[in-house]
């Protein structure tokens, strides 16, 4: 008999960011598959999730995958359900209408390390601030790049657990790194980007260093603030081959930037300024390689002649991925 870890993760009731919680049940003969993993249930009245009285919330597995970090373990990652087994108010996953993954998502998740003690990022002194902007990005040396070592050791696991980890890259302020996740179908890109944020707050915490997912940590100052882009497609985007069916898509969304801004992360007025790579929070624009617009098209879709995908510049690096995707594709299927 073998005795394994599973971790079960979820996104608590918090607002205006959800965080991550996650307790370990030891189950015996594991076999690794989603089926084997039992509901669970927590206190809901410790997460914001229900009240001292009626405390009981469900925990229904939707991914599994190995844990590389621990012996013999597995992250499970979980939708949060009310006692009676309905879709929690707090659960973004259960709002995705893609139930034949036809919608891929890649997203790009932007954050910043930094020093508990401090409270600035790595690589920022105890009082003031580094050399301005320019050096940082994709950058090498000890005087320019600051916390590989977390980046690095980050990425293995993600690797290794499975999570279809495109690439990483040190971003535009000291401290500040990238990296992105794809998947084929909405919630699966959800539930990796989840499962790697998990991670990157478990290594980080092993090393003393703390992640913020602020959207713009250093206020209003010349530093860039953290997004989350969000790259997508479905079959007529992949497919069409034609520049009006984008157009018209683009339209939906201009006729929706309230419900796409209201999920698309706290604090995105003090991101999208239209300065640092952004559009204004109060316009909507769109336009062929341009990261100055809302939606940019990437010339390779053009190239292509109009099949590929689309990049969403407004989502912020503490958006839920899983409430951003479901809006996305409400959108662009209203829009067919
Ligand atoms: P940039 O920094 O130039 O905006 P990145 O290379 O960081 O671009 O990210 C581009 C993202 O677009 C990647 O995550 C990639 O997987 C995703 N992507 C590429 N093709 C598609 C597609 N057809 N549908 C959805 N996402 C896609
Ligand atoms: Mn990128
Ligand atoms: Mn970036
Ligand atoms: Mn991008």
């Amino acid at each position: 008999m073998t005795k394994s870890k599973l971790e079960y993760i979820w996104l608590d009731g918090y607002k205006p960011m959800q965080s991550l919680r996650s307790k370990t049940k030891i189950v015996e003969d594991f076999s690794g598959n989603l089926e084997d993993c039992p509901m669970w249930s927590f206190d809901g009245s410790s997460t914001e999730q229900a009240p001292g009285n009626s405390s009981d919330c469900l925990l229904k597995p939707v991914a599994v995958y190995p844990d590389p970090a621990r012996h013999n373990a597995f992250l499970v990652m979980t939708e949060v359900l009310t006692a009676d087994k309905q879709p929690h108010s707090s659960n973004g996953r259960a709002l995705i209408n893609d139930d034949d993954n036809d919608f891929w998502f890649g997203f790009e998740q932007e954050y910043f390390l930094y020093d508990p003690e401090t409270n600035m990022p790595l690589g920022f002194p105890a009082n003031g601030y580094p050399a301005p902007q320019g050096p940082y990005y994709c950058s090498v040396g000890a005087k320019n790049a600051f916390g590989r070592e977390i980046v690095e050791e980050h990425l293995d696991i993600c690797l290794d657990a499975g999570l279809n980890v495109e690439g990483i890259n040190a971003e535009v302020a000291a401290g500040q790194w990238e990296f992105q996740i794809f998947a084929k179908g909405a919630k699966e890109a959800g539930d990796q980007i989840w499962v790697a944020r998990y991670l990157l707050e478990r290594t980080a915490e092993a090393h003393g260093v703390t992640i913020n997912w602020h959207c713009k940590p250093l206020g209003d100052t010349d530093w860039n603030g953290s997004g989350m882009h969000a790259n997508f497609s479905n079959t007529t985007l992949r497919t069409c081959g034609d520049e009006k069916t984008y157009i018209k898509i683009m339209e939906a969304f201009g006729a929706n930037v309230k419900e796409h801004i209201d999920v698309y992360g706290p604090d995105n007025h003090l991101r999208l300024t239209g300065k640092h790579e952004t559009a204004s929070i109060n316009d909507f624009s769109y336009g062929v390689s341009d990261r100055g617009a809302s939606i940019r098209i990437p010339v390779v879709t053009v190239e292509k002649g109009w099949k590929g995908y689309l990049e969403d510049r407004r989502p912020n690096s503490a958006a839920d991925p899983y409430k951003v995707a479901a809006v996305i594709i409400k959108t662009v299927k209203s829009a067919l």
